[in-house]
């Protein structure tokens, strides 16, 4: 009998977590839970380590360690890391096969790494690591002949539909996006859109900061940037189509005029079983598209005053190898600040923009200009005055 693929998975607590331990769950011949990681929620994380008895935890944030210390909420044959090195502790220290990055945000870069140096595949949901540090991930992946499996449904869905064709014939890719929470609102209102109106979207679950994401189309902006890492893509290979159902994942099309598609329902768990099982394939327990009902999907371009981030997502892939840093980390401060009811929903583009436009970048690359790019972005952003944007 094979033995289980031991997974520590960062981000248990998440949507994407969720959606993870639902299938370690239902496939316990195939897999065993090693370790796992939260930010702040501790009775949560000591839920899932009881059920899945796991040892090895990570729990970034040091208030919530503290009172989950006091408190007991954990056994006492665990061990458990916590504060800025917390999750590349829990990495050095559990033997694995494969890390599930389901965290949020650029924090997950420095682990991520640290995995692949220890030779663990990589299943990734976390789209601000490539967007930040593509060029180091792709080469440390290349390194240490590790699998780097795309786990966000769009990249989930190209890598499906390269496999077994030859790379050099791609055309283009094109990605799907749903258009987000505000896609029929009118333009002139977009201004007045809340957060609670944001963090709605028609057809996924998901996160905050992503839903958001989504709305804005900062998320599809990211998702270019990453794209163009995984599959090694010039700019001009990069597309984005509007389709609201969100059952297309997305397009391949090759220069002999034809076009691949990948389909199946909104929900993650389609994604993330493939990649835990990859190369193999398991029965899924949720159902698929039935085509015994009618039913059409809709294809359009999306509108650029609409969607000022997708524009200003080609401009980051241009300042290239600095571009993504800026754009991720001026992005997620916009969305902390749209959160915080600093700034207005129409504000985040602008303060993208100005980033773009005015942080100073080194001349050479390395891991930490890169780091030093990404922090001096998010003290500019920090300090924008929305009403002089
Ligand atoms: P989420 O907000 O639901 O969960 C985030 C997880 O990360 C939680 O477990 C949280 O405790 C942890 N976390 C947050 N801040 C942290 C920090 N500073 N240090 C350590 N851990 C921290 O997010 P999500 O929707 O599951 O998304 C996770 C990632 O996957 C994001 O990068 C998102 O863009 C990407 N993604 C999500 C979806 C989706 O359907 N939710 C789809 C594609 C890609
Ligand atoms: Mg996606």
């Amino acid at each position: 009998m094979p033995t289980a693929k031991r997974i520590i998975l960062l981000g248990a607590t998440g949507s994407i977590g969720s959606n993870t331990l639902e299938i370690i769950q239902r496939f316990p011949q195939d897999f065993q839970l090693v370790g796992i990681s939260a930010d702040k929620n501790s009775q949560a994380l000591a839920e899932i380590a009881k059920t899945f008895q796991v040892s090895s935890i990570a729990l970034s944030n040091e208030s919530a360690y503290q009172e989950a210390i006091q408190t007991k909420q954990f056994s006492e044959q665990s061990k458990i890391y916590s504060g800025d090195q917390a999750l590349h502790q829990l990495i050095e220290a559990t033997e694995a096969d494969m890390l599930v990055v389901a965290i949020v945000g650029a924090q997950a870069l420095s682990p991520t790494l640290k995995a692949i140096e220890k030779g663990l595949d990589i299943a990734l949901a976390n789209k601000e690591l490539l967007v930040l540090g593509g060029s180091f991930v792709t080469q440390a992946i290349k390194e240490n002949n590790v699998r780097l499996l795309p786990i966000d449904s769009e990249h989930n869905a190209i890598f499906q539909c390269l496999h077994g064709n030859n790379k050099k014939d791609l055309k283009s890719i094109i990605l799907t996006a749903s258009g987000g929470g505000c896609r029929d609102t009118p333009i002139d209102q977009l201004q007045d859109i809340t957060p609670q109106e944001a963090k709605q979207h028609p057809n996924w679950s998901m996160g905050a900061k992503i839903t958001i994401d989504s709305a804005t189309m900062a998320n599809k902006g990211l998702e270019l940037i990453e794209a163009r890492w995984l599959f090694n893509l010039e700019p001009h290979q990069l597309k984005v189509t509007l389709h609201p159902e969100s059952i297309v994942h997305s397009f391949v099309q090759w220069i002999d005029g034809s076009v691949l598609a990948q389909l199946s329902p909104p929900s993650m768990t389609f994604s993330i079983q493939h990649c835990l099982f990859y190369p193999e394939k398991r029965e899924s327990p949720k159902p698929s598209i039935d085509f015994d009902q009618c039913f059409s999907l809709n294809f359009a371009p999306p509108d650029p005053k609409r969607y000022p981030c997708l524009e200003l997502a080609y401009q980051a892939l241009k300042q290239e190898p600095y571009g993504g840093a800026i754009y991720n980390a001026a992005n997620e401060i916009a969305v902390q600040r749209f959160i915080a009811e600093e700034i207005r929903f129409t504000d985040i583009p602008k303060i993208i923009e100005y980033a773009l436009n005015h942080i100073q970048i080194p001349k050479t690359l390395s891991l930490d200009s890169l780091l030093q790019i990404d922090q001096a972005t998010r003290d500019y952003a920090l300090q924008l005055d929305p009403k002089k944007l």
